[in-house]
């Protein structure tokens, strides 16, 4: 583990998810923090190595467990605070919702391990109350008392944020992703179809010296892979689209997810399997949007057929 720096006040730690680190007024900030106890124990100990300086706060830009899962541990030592947005703060001490937000009533063991559901943590919410409603609305606003901005990054999941630096660095949290992840996994963890376009939109068009993904290389030219999360999006679009229009019949969400991930050779655990599915979800909502499909209640089952 390593702290790289990429501004005057501005690190980062590269890894499976991507920690960033910011120093203000001779205290430290981090930018999430890693999935569980270990990787807490590490950050802890190279920032005690490295930069000496009293740990005010853990900036999390969205309440899933590889970005929270560290937050417990690192709270436990040194009594920081964890700064996110209202919804996703709720998410961070009640982290039960991410593995029931899933299946929609009290989970089951299979879906509770620690890459959905992290060790909860104490929260401070950092959005404003205008906020409250649909988060989509919601402009850049300053994190509490620092030179840090937040910047809202709907579509992924419920309300995430990327955090700006005043040295020119910009976290993007789960907004892109490499594209050998989406290559190889197709689905991505996916609330809001439109929204996540909007985004997309909103960082190419955006000026930083380093654009920091949590799940993708840092750079400067943030251009081509906007391109290929688009692409990617784009890709799950229609191969939803497409398993309705080559069925004979409407279909479940479960079987549409199953004809795709039957033809491209997916595996996936039960966790994984509910992740796609809501995925999935989320395309046909777009879909419907777009007046593309629309939904019926046959026997029992909630079906989708194309328009
Ligand atoms: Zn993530």
């Amino acid at each position: 583990m390593e702290l790289l720096q990429l501004g005057e006040r501005t690190w980062y730690i590269p890894g499976r998810v991507n920690v960033g680190y910011y120093e203000e007024n001779g205290q430290g900030y981090l930018i999430d923090s890693g999935l569980d106890d270990d990787q807490g124990r590490k950050i802890l100990k190279l920032l005690g190595e490295e930069r000496k300086v009293p740990l005010r706060a853990i900036v999390n830009t969205h309440s899933n467990a590889d970005h929270v899962g560290a937050n417990a541990f690192i709270q436990k030592r040194t009594d920081c605070e964890v700064w996110t947005t209202r919804i996703e703060g709720i998410l961070t001490e009640r982290t039960t919702l991410e593995p029931l937000l899933l299946w929609s009533a009290w989970p089951f063991k299979g879906i509770r391990g620690k890459f959905i559901e992290a060790k909860p943590s104490k929260v401070t919410f950092i959005d404003q109350p205008m906020a409250i409603g649909d988060p989509r609305l919601a402009n850049e606003y300053p994190i509490r008392d620092t030179e840090l901005t937040a910047v809202p990054l709907p579509g992924h999941y419920l309300d995430m944020i990327g955090v700006r630096t005043p040295d020119g660095v910009f976290f993007l949290a789960d907004a892109l992703f490499d594209p050998t992840v989406l290559e190889k996994y197709r689905f991505c963890v996916m609330l809001d179809v439109a929204g996540a376009h909007k985004t997309l939109d909103m960082i190419v068009n955006a000026k930083a010296r380093w654009f920091v993904p949590c799940h993708a290389p840092v750079t400067q030219d943030v251009g081509e892979l906007v391109r290929q999360n688009k692409e990617g999006l784009n890709w799950v679009t229609e191969a939803v689209d497409g398993a309705l229009a080559n069925a004979d019949r409407p279909l479940t969400r479960e079987e549409i997810l199953s004809r795709i991930g039957v033809a491209n050779k997916m595996e996936m655990d039960a966790a994984h399997l509910l992740l796609n599915l809501s995925c999935v979800a989320a395309h046909l909502t777009y879909l419907s949007e777009l007046d593309r499909v629309e939904p019926l209640v046959q026997d029992c089952f909630l079906l989708w057929k194309r328009k």
